[in-house]
């Protein structure tokens, strides 16, 4: 992007690097793409035609009044449009065509390798930047591709038949009139490397605009019970100032551009008739021909030197997306399957550090659950209970040590076998927008298995509020679950977990006290949901504790106790104050 020499080299090879790569989305439909060529072509040379066409006109038709000419040049004219315009027609359509498919695919590509980008990822990504590279950005790919092929090609071969017909009128003149060449090319230059710099500005502010609007709208009880609309509107203004700010620099350093590219060309222009009219052997039509090509090379010219914009836009868009799909998916090299897990699960000296963090979370786990048995998991929050479960379906990688289910390190078995096995009730119980039939029987895309869902329903005690809503299990749950109340939520995730009917469980109990009449529903329902299940408890209840077959107390990553509740309440330690304070009132 700066001016050094080896830098622009760099940015060339990255260029055309760049090309290929967009080139390689466009190729499976090459066919289509030749049918839009072969319209670009004829269509280029209708212009010439009609240029040639104005000679005869005028020496013959209006100078002699050639009665043949005076009969042919009207319906040639017309016979040259029709071509014109159906040539235009097929390129115009094909190309299109190729551009909405090559939008379709890499929108397709990068929203399946979003889905299987890594958890780390997403800790550092704001979404916002996510939703406005995959709708903005490539759109503006979508544009590069059609409006760059259409015009460099048609507009640029419209020129160089116009040309040619212009030197074999006459070379001299034509000469003249090219003078000016190397002014617009220099020209085109300065202005190429302002574009991509600014389209890049422009992409980054649309990111933050929509990381504001997104985040505004999710924490919409926040910023209103915190008095924060004053706040977010200032943070969208600055948003919304900076992308007002670099799309104006685009339009001015265009448009200051582009007039000085239409004086340089008026310039030539006007020097061109100055030595027709001079001439002694330039004949009337001769003139009219070669004024009516110049004046049609100007549009084509235009646009050719405007199309560099949508090309550096175009590339710069590419750049952020594939920069994206560059990103390394979830690492998924195991390949044991595992037929029935009978749910043994074995944590070997686990040391855990996050990728974006300073310091380990975990340090030197090791601890064993049994089939069928439940362990829970205490301590303060920050001692890295949801980091240990997070291990286990594989969201992050260990550091060192291993974790192995019924005897398997994790590690070897394939990424979406392993998290088969595996049932998550989280604590932010995610719902999605749709409804509550969907969000239970969510998973692979397979249609509803409707007695496991009945089941699931039953147990979880989905259906007396399901029953009182005006569409039942069809009712959408809206955004997050915004339209059901917080145990409603537990129990439509809860049934997502029995649904799914997997041997292993991890839990993540909800913080926040419920009613008692909905407390005892999902404590009924939890209980259902643990039967003959091996169960990571992330706890916050005391029945919970009591109930579990050992429990892990930690703290600042470490084990620091374990044993039953009994056990650990005798021993007058950590959990014993612990207890005191947190499950005590319960
Ligand atoms: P708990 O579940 O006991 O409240 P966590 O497992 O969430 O504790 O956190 C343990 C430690 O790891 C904390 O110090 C926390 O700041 C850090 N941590 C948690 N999640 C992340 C993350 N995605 N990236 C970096 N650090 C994290």
């Amino acid at each position: 992007m700066t001016g050094r020499p080896e830098a622009r080299a760099s940015d060339l090879s990255g260029s055309l690097r760049l090309y290929r790569r967009l080139l390689g989305y466009a190729w499976p439909y090459k066919l289509v793409f030749l049918a839009a060529l072969a319209g670009m072509i004829v269509m280029s040379g209708t212009g010439a035609a009609f240029a040639a066409l104005m000679r005869p006109l005028v020496d013959q038709g209006l100078v002699d009044k050639d009665p043949e000419m005076i009969r042919l040049v009207p319906p040639l004219i017309i016979a040259i449009f029709f071509v014109r315009i159906f040539a235009n027609f097929l390129a115009e359509y094909s190309i299109h065509w190729v551009g909405r498919r090559v939008t379709y695919d890499l929108r397709q590509a990068l929203f399946a390798h979003l889905v299987r980008l890594p958890a780390q990822f997403y800790d550092v990504t704001p979404t916002g930047g996510l939703i406005s590279r995959l709708i903005f950005n490539i759109e503006q790919i979508s544009r590069s591709v059609t409006d760059a092929v259409l015009v460099v090609v048609r507009d640029g071969l419209t020129v160089i038949a116009l040309l040619g017909y212009m030197f074999y009128l006459d070379w001299r003149l034509t000469v003249l009139f090219l003078v000016l060449a190397p002014v617009t090319a220099l020209l085109m230059r300065a202005m190429s490397r302002r574009f991509r710099k600014t389209s890049h500005q422009i992409q980054a502010s649309v990111a933050d605009i929509s990381q504001v609007m997104r985040e505004a709208a999710e924490g919409h009880r926040v910023v209103k019970a915190f008095a924060g609309e004053k706040a977010e509107i200032n943070a969208f203004g600055r948003a919304n100032e900076q992308n007002r700010r670099h799309a104006m620099r685009k339009v001015a350093v265009s448009s200051i551009g582009i007039g000085l590219l239409q004086l340089t060309a008026v310039v030539a222009l006007a020097v061109v008739i100055q030595f027709a009219m001079m001439s002694s052997d330039i004949t009337a039509g001769v003139f009219v021909s070669y004024v009516t090509a110049a004046t049609l090379i100007m549009n084509p010219a235009k646009q050719l030197t405007k199309i560099n914009e949508v090309i550096q836009t175009g590339l710069a868009a590419a750049q952020s997306a594939f920069t994206l799909l560059d990103e390394p998916p979830e690492t998924d090299t195991g390949a044991v399957r595992l037929e029935r897990v009978r749910g043994r699960i074995e944590y070997r000296h686990v040391h855990f550090r996050y990728p974006t963090a300073a310091v380990p979370a975990l340090h030197d786990i090791s601890f064993t659950v049994e089939p069928g048995q439940t362990l829970a998991l205490v301590g303060l929050s920050g001692s890295g209970k949801t980091t240990i479960a997070a291990l286990l379906p594989r969201f992050y990688r260990v550091t060192s040590g291993e974790i192995r289910v019924d005897e398997v390190n994790i590690d070897e078995i394939g990424l979406a076998d392993l998290r088969s096995h595996i049932a998550l009730v989280g604590q932010e119980t995610l719902l999605f927008d749709d409804s509550i039939r969907r969000n239970i029987a969510y998973g692979p895309d397979e249609p509803v298995d409707e007695a496991r869902l009945d089941r699931a329903v039953r147990a979880a005690h989905v259906l007396e509020f399901a029953a009182q809503l005006p569409e039942g299990l069809d009712t959408r749950v809206g955004e997050r679950g915004a339209r059901l109340s917080g145990g409603q939520r537990q129990r439509v995730a809860i049934a997502r977990a029995l649904y799914k009917d997997a041997p292993i469980l991890i839990l993540d109990e909800a913080t926040s006290a419920l009613d008692t009449e909905s407390e005892r529903y999902v404590q009924e329902a939890m209980a259902k949901l643990r039967e003959n299940r091996t169960t990571l408890v992330i706890a916050h209840r005391l029945s919970t504790v009591e109930r579990a077959d050992r429990i892990l107390v930690l703290a600042k990553g470490r084990i620091v106790e374990s044993g039953t509740h009994a056990e650990l309440l005798a021993r007058e330690g950590v959990y014993a104050n612990l207890y005191r304070r947190q499950f005590a009132e319960a």
